[in-house]
């Protein structure tokens, strides 16, 4: 079968793609955000007005198993999600999170110690586990420089 990557990815695991599946998905491509599951269902709201919110937390729930989407707890008490790739967001990037604003910064510029970090923690790991690594996600937590500034 071919079709964009999430398509493949519920195929694999033997899911077809639904309305709501492919609404939720269409939401998350367009945002450079890290939406919650209510603020998907606002969206979705207006496109399919009979959604429920049971239906999204069910389907970002199995796009969580599948690493469709990848689901953070920025410590804001709501889970967020965001598409494993997104083309609106260029490839693979960590997170810096501001405890204080809640401030989610998005980052690809890596400094190079995080690499080369990234790259031997990865193969050590994989030798010691024998465990095969896909992806990993990482979050940084602090307080950002506007809020430095406010003291
Ligand atoms: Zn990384
Ligand atoms: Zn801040
Ligand atoms: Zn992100």
């Amino acid at each position: 079968m071919k079709g964009p990557w999430w398509q493949q990815r519920l195929c694999d695991y033997g899911f077809r793609l639904t309305n709501p599946r492919a609404m939720i998905i269409g939401i998350l491509r367009n945002t450079e955000k890290h939406l919650s599951a209510e603020e998907i269902y606002i969206d979705a709201v207006k496109i399919n007005p009979s959604i429920g919110l049971t239906t999204i937390y069910r389907t970002l729930d199995l796009f969580t198993q599948i690493g469709v989407v990848q689901k953070f707890d920025f410590g804001d008490g709501r889970a967020r999600y965001e598409l494993t790739n997104n083309p609106l967001k260029k490839d693979h990037h960590h997170h810096l999170v501001c405890v204080k604003c809640k401030t989610i910064i998005d980052y690809t510029d890596f400094v190079h110690e995080e690499l080369e970090l990234m790259n031997k923690t990865e193969k050590a790991l994989s030798r010691k586990y024998r465990f095969n690594i896909y992806h990993h996600t990482v979050h940084f937590y602090g307080i950002c420089s506007q809020c430095q500034r406010e003291g």
